[in-house]
């Protein structure tokens, strides 16, 4: 089984089988966010503890690179401290942009390889218009996080 073979199966797991993809009973943050040119639409819910995320939820519609892309942020997002998700969206941020960032990246054949299954998100760059569908639900993240202050 090739890399990208894996990529895909790991994005289809999250696509037809999504992570806490669920509303919140009482969210201290939420953000909606759209996509019109893929038609992606995803809203997410954070609940927030001691500047913890605690719970979180991603609602949406979409296609399957936006929507596992939620799927897998919610995974990697849960239970973490501010700096800890700055961080994570940070090196998510890096692994999408990586032919044009000046960052030092340990291997450049596998910029996400800090990042679990979102790695498989990173296949995703050589097509800029899904790119936006990959961003949609971290753009949104940062906006429900924003939403608390
Ligand atoms: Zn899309």
């Amino acid at each position: 089984m090739s890399l990208n073979e894996l990529y895909r199966g790991v994005i289809l797991d999250h696509y037809r089988a999504p992570r806490h993809h669920e509303h919140l009973a009482a969210p201290d943050g939420s953000a909606e966010g759209k996509n019109p040119l893929c038609g992606d639409e995803v809203t997410v819910e954070v609940k927030v503890e001691d500047g913890a995320v605690t719970e979180i939820g991603a609602v949406g519609v979409g296609c399957s690179i936006s929507q596992a892309s939620a799927s897998m942020m919610t995974e990697a997002i849960v239970g973490k401290s501010r700096p800890e998700i700055d961080d994570i969206v940070h090196k998510f941020k890096v692994m999408m942009t990586i032919e044009d960032s000046d960052e030092d990246v340990v291997d450049p054949d596998r910029p996400g390889a800090a990042l679990g299954d979102l790695e498989a998100l990173q296949g995703v760059r050589k097509f800029p218009v899904r790119i936006k569908c990959a961003d949609l639900p971290w753009i949104t993240l940062e906006q429900a996080l924003e939403d608390l202050e």
